[in-house]
């Protein structure tokens, strides 16, 4: 411990790290990421904690957490602040694939600045906080004392096109929730199965970002197939992925496979958009 503090701070200082949401040179003893689950965190809780070795002083605080009141099937925040959680308009009237979404923070600020360099910039040494940050999530929805929703069956990755996926040379989603199995079996006796290649992108789709909820829509549309391997009848299916923006990717996902037979589709993403 001591020596991997030496180590640390000697390595600091010669190579000071910058901050992946601002690119400041910082300075900052790395933190051990510990394994155990803790549900009693909160979203921010979660992020000061595991983005301190990678983010300055002055984002961490740059944080918006996913808080009540939300619609509960949808996981909007709503901006006005003093209600209780109740469905949104489109859940109420519009047909929904998704049973339910949630996420941990606001797509803004660190938050935003870190999953971009996490993506588009090749930093998969943000995989690792970025998925214990949605391991927690997990837990406050599915485990001990959370939500209480009853554990899914499989877990999914949203997927990117080969073709994308040759480009940027992972999948982010996946990224994230490769070393759930190894948390789950520590502290959680839960029977979810992560399901690397679950669905497939078969099509590849224009960028959405930049086209409206209409055209995202559009753009999506038949883009998906669970894989051939992957028996999701019956089956109370979870999706991971990065960022909800419009929902417009995850209804898609989730339409597919209730075709399939799934019977529940869940998703957790990092952020979302207000
Ligand atoms: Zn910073
Ligand atoms: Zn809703």
């Amino acid at each position: 411990m001591i020596l991997k503090r030496l180590y640390t701070s000697i390595k600091n200082a010669v190579f000071p790290p910058r901050c992946m949401a601002c690119r400041r040179l910082f300075t900052r003893m790395e933190h051990a990421i510990g394994h155990g689950c803790n549900t009693e965190d909160t979203g921010a809780d979660s992020f000061r904690k595991l983005m301190a070795p990678f983010v300055c002083d002055d984002c961490l605080p740059q944080f918006t957490a996913i808080e009540s009141p939300v619609c509960p099937k949808c996981g909007m925040m709503f901006r006005e602040r003093v209600s209780d959680d109740h469905l949104c308009g489109e859940c109420l009237t519009g047909v929904r694939h998704v049973d339910y979404a949630r996420a941990i923070g606001v797509y803004d600020r660190s938050l935003m600045h870190a999953i971009r360099a996490f993506k588009y910039k090749g930093r998969t040494q943000l995989a690792r906080p970025l998925g214990r940050m949605l391991f927690e999530l997990y837990g406050r929805c599915y485990g001990r004392g959370g939500d209480l929703r009853t554990p899914p069956d499989l877990i999914m990755p949203v997927p990117l096109h080969r073709r994308r996926f040759r480009e940027r040379g992972f999948n982010q989603a996946y990224l994230m929730i490769k070393e759930w199995p190894g948390l789950m079996t520590t502290g959680h006796a839960w029977d979810s199965h992560v399901v690397r290649d679950g669905m497939i992108r078969k099509r590849r789709t224009k960028p959405q970002a930049g086209l409206d909820k209409k055209r995202r829509k559009e753009n999506i549309r038949g883009a998906f197939a669970v894989s051939a391997d992957t028996d999701v009848k019956g089956k109370h299916v979870l999706l991971v992925d990065d960022v909800y923006t419009t929902g417009a990717t995850a209804e898609e996902c989730a339409r597919v496979l209730r075709a399939s037979g799934a019977s529940v589709v869940d998703i957790l993403t990092v952020a979302r958009t207000l």
